[in-house]
């Protein structure tokens, strides 16, 4: 096989350890972005394979199962072996993951890599998760403990695949969840070959099973079903939406969603300039700005706006985008062609606004959903690629003079997932990362790791991944109190 060669092995839905065919014998086609060919048709569930698999799911729950009474150490270590089998197929799934999203195969293997490592943090915690014992008023001993909650429905986006399987998988399994998962219609094939990893480990039947298909469909029968007792979404807030209204629906869900932003990087003329612009370049180009939490608005102060905007520019310039296989490239192809013409209309609006076109802002080619790393100064907090998540490789570059000013103005937002603030002077940076209203807020760089509760407020949705803090998001927290008697009989 060649360096960047790779026939999926899974192209089907996994209800019960088992590969199946959809019910309706439908398949869709999975295409390539960067080459706008076919990869290969995937089985396409409707509302009857999602019933069925959540079925699987909740008789995988019951009480006395296998997997329920599995020691917690035991899931760890089912979890832990799941990471060495991803671990030691990083190369082909990375080479999937690369076929379905058109991502650099660089930018790839990267991402298998940060999902063992993710994988095998909630494998460590899996027999870590305690409770409490609580002095209540009165003659009781009281103690709480977590439990897992039953089905969950795992909806994830395309721009981070096998990532985001493993910032979800990865707590709800811990915690002695069962799992129906279903990845993006655009990008089905890594999560497939992860979760194989996990069958090949030994997780119990019916723990884990995976539903492609559309949202509308598959992903709504999932939201709604009434057997699925907790919802994890990531994605669009129009669909985080629909995704709470739906949980609500019938039975009541616990939810998390994490959802878009617009996140300002505030730029102090006491930062280290050099350092902080090339962290502001690769933050908002990085996956071609296909990345809820990018750095989409940076307010320069007036000292350093002039220097930031040139370095900026320079930077996206030497950018090296195209063919996701070749090793030189940074960034391959945009996830498709109505995402594409998407960030090309918020181009030609950024230039019919008024902001300034520093460099790019056009097609590369006509074939392959590329577009050249764009630069805008002259931004200002009205115009709609201020205001909006474009979701392309597009830095938007305002300018400031007061904190206090810019504090409001990085506020000024529905949005709330990540901020962060350039200055060599720690008061300013704490008072900064205080008061922006964001779920994370960075100094001096930005900052994900497995260990770091990641999630956003207000329009951004609610909920945290990662960290301990995703435990308690797959887990429900029961209270139970003993009675003390003094009776001595
Ligand atoms: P994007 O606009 O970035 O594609 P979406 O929020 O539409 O993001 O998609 C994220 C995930 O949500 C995908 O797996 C998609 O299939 C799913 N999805 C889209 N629409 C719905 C819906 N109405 N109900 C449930 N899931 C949906």
């Amino acid at each position: 096989m060649s360096r960047t060669d790779a026939t999926p092995e899974h192209t089907k839905l996994f209800i019960n350890d088992e590969w199946l065919d959809s019910v309706s014998g439908k398949t869709f086609e999975c295409i390539n972005p960067a080459t706008e060919e076919k990869i290969c048709d995937v089985a396409e569930a409707n509302e009857e394979d999602v019933n069925k698999a959540v079925q699987v799911a909740a008789a995988a729950f019951k009480r006395n199962s296998p997997w329920r009474k599995m020691d917690a150490s035991a899931r760890g270590k089912i979890m832990m072996k799941a990471a060495d089998i991803i671990e030691q197929k990083a190369s082909f799934i990375a080479k999937l993951n690369m076929l379905d999203t058109g991502k650099t195969l660089n930018e790839c293997v990267a991402s298998v890599h940060g999902a063992v490592v993710v994988f095998r943090y909630y494998a460590g915690l899996a027999d870590k998760l305690g409770g409490k014992t609580i002095p209540s008023d009165g003659d009781f001993f009281t103690y709480t403990r977590a439990e897992p909650i039953g089905v969950c429905g795992v909806i994830i986006p395309w721009n981070f695949p096998i990532t985001l399987c493993s910032w979800k998988l990865g707590p709800a399994l811990a915690c002695g969840n069962t799992v129906v998962l279903k990845p993006s219609e655009l990008t089905p094939l890594a999560a497939l070959c992860i979760t194989a990893a996990f069958a090949e480990a030994g997780l119990p039947k019916g723990v884990l099973n995976v539903v492609n298909g559309f949202g509308p469909v598959a992903g709504a029968a999932l939201a709604s079903h009434p057997l699925v007792r907790k919802v994890s979404f990531t994605g669009s807030v129009v669909t985080g939406k629909k995704i709470l209204e739906m949980a609500a629906k019938d039975t009541l869900k616990k939810v998390t969603l994490e959802l878009g932003g617009k996140s300002p990087f505030v730029l102090f003329p006491d930062c280290d300039l050099e350092t902080a612009s090339t962290i502001c370049h690769n933050n908002v180009m990085f996956n071609n700005g296909q990345v809820c939490c990018a750095g989409t608005r940076n307010y320069v102060h007036a000292d350093i706006y002039d220097e930031f905007v040139a370095k900026s520019v320079s930077c996206a310039k030497a950018r090296k985008v195209g063919d996701p296989t070749d090793e030189g490239n940074q960034a391959g192809a945009l996830i498709s062609e109505p995402q594409m013409k998407k960030v090309l209309a918020y181009i030609e609006k950024g230039k019919a606004e008024g902001a300034k076109l520093e460099c790019g802002g056009e097609r590369i080619g006509d074939k392959g959903f590329f577009v050249q790393p764009t630069v805008f100064s002259g931004v200002t907090d009205d115009m709609t690629i201020a205001k909006e998540e474009i979701f392309g490789p597009v830095q938007s570059i305002l300018k400031f003079t007061d904190m206090e000013d810019v504090l409001d103005r990085c506020n000024n937002t529905e949005y709330g997932l990540a901020a962060a603030v350039f200055t060599k002077d720690m008061d300013r940076a704490l008072y900064m990362a205080h008061n922006l209203e964001a779920g994370m807020t960075w100094v001096n760089c930005p900052n994900i790791s497995s260990q770091t509760p990641f999630g956003g407020v207000k329009g951004s949705g609610f909920g945290r991944e990662l960290g301990e803090d995703a435990m308690k998001e797959f887990s429900h927290l029961k209270a139970v109190s003993i009675k003390v008697s003094s009776k001595n009989s």
